[in-house]
Order: C-alpha cells, then structure tokens, then sequence
C-alpha cells in the first residue's frame, strides 16, 4: 500500500507515521528526517536544505524529490510523511508511482502551535514527545532528548504560513482524485490512531 500522510506541521504526523509503520510493516519515508539526515551528515543536498529549514520555508522541488526518488525507488508499500508539500511535488509523484490513499490530519492552529512548542524529539530513533506528557530527559531508547530548531514560535509562524499558502492548494488536487480521507487529529495519540487504522481498513475492504 502507498499511503502519504498529510496534514500541517505539528498536526502528529511523524508520530502516526511511527504506529502505522509498525501496525501494519510498512516503510516510513520522513522527508524532514531525511533532510535533517543529510544536514548532519553535511551532503550537498543537507548544505542547501539548512537554509530553507531554519527559515521556516520550504526546501526546493528538485531537493527534495532526489531524496525521495531513491527512498521510494523499487518500493511497492511505503507512508511519506510531509511529502509532497507542493502541487508540483504531488504531479512529479503522480509520474513516478500510484498513491493509494492521502490521509489529511486536521488540527485547529492554536493546537498546532501548542504541540509544536512542547515536542520534545529524539536525535537517535526520531521518537516525538509531547513535554507535558513526558517528563524525563531521555528517549525510552536511552538518548537525551532535544527540541528541533525550527520549533520556535517564530518559526512555527512561518511554517503554517507557507503551509497555507503553498501546502494547502493540495487539499484539491487529491479530492480531485478521489484519494483523500480526512482525519481528526485531535485527542490522544491512540484516538488519532484508531481513526487512522478505521480508514486504512475501510479502504482495504473497499479497493
Ligand atoms: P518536517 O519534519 O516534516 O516538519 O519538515 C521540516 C522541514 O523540512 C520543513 O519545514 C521544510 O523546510 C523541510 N521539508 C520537509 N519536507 C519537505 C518537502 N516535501 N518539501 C519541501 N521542504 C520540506
């Protein structure tokens, strides 16, 4: 199954994409976690994706669609997380595989914005964790947790701005399609997820 999880920054993306890779097998492509990958190991691509990172803004098309072309390349089953985020993106995608469904998160902005400036993430295995919730200074795999650069409020601010303005436009070009599923991404982890698993069966039984 090609699944692509969407929805805002800090909406719980990368966390469901976590339960779902396990529920169900399946690869999880971050293309975030790619690109902080390559920023650390310092590759070309990791050079010129920290400028656009930092800012809030998108890395370009052609950045990002290399990472993903060979994380996909001779795949038949995977769930991209924050990919694609341009219609652009979404066309160049459609060229090179079929995408079963896009399961759409939806969260209010001032949840967004509370999420993303209490996570808490692990630099080791790529974990979220919600401050409130999670009071320990370390990963469950042992690693001391930190909090992403690019989460801060004035960065958040930017992040949902061009999530609106380039982002969104994407909402269309899948209904369009008939692939989109909308999902309530408020609540616990585990409510969000069960939803997510009541649309991944129903399209099984359906296709
Ligand atoms: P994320 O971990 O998904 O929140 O992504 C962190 C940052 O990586 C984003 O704010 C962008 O700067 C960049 N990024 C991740 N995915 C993409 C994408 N599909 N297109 C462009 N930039 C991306």
């Amino acid at each position: 199954m090609k699944i692509v999880l969407f929805g805002p920054p800090g909406a719980g993306k990368g966390t469901q994409a976590e339960k779902i890779s396990n529920m169900y097998n399946i690869l999880h492509i971050s293309t975030g976690e790619l690109l902080r990958k390559n920023i650390e190991e310092k590759t070309q691509i990791g050079l010129v994706a920290l400028e656009y990172i930092e800012r809030g803004k998108l890395a370009p098309d052609e950045v990002v669609l290399e990472v993903v072309n060979s994380a996909i390349k001779g795949k038949d089953s995977f769930l991209l997380d924050g990919f694609p985020r341009t219609v652009p993106q979404a066309e160049a995608l459609d060229k090179i595989t079929d995408i079963d469904i896009v399961l759409n998160i939806k969260l209010n902005e001032a949840l967004i914005v509370d999420r993303i400036l209490n996570r808490l993430v692990c630099p080791a295995c790529g974990k979220n964790y919600n401050k409130r919730l999670y009071t320990q200074p370390d990963c469950t795999c042992g690693a001391r947790l930190t909090s992403r650069k690019d989460d801060t409020e004035e960065v958040v601010r930017e992040r949902l701005k061009v999530y609106a303005s380039q982002t969104l436009p994407l909402i269309g070009y899948y209904q369009k399609r008939n692939k989109l599923v909308d999902i309530d991404g408020t609540g616990s982890v585990d409510e969000v997820f069960a939803r997510i698993s009541e649309a991944l069966n129903d399209f099984a039984q359906n296709r």
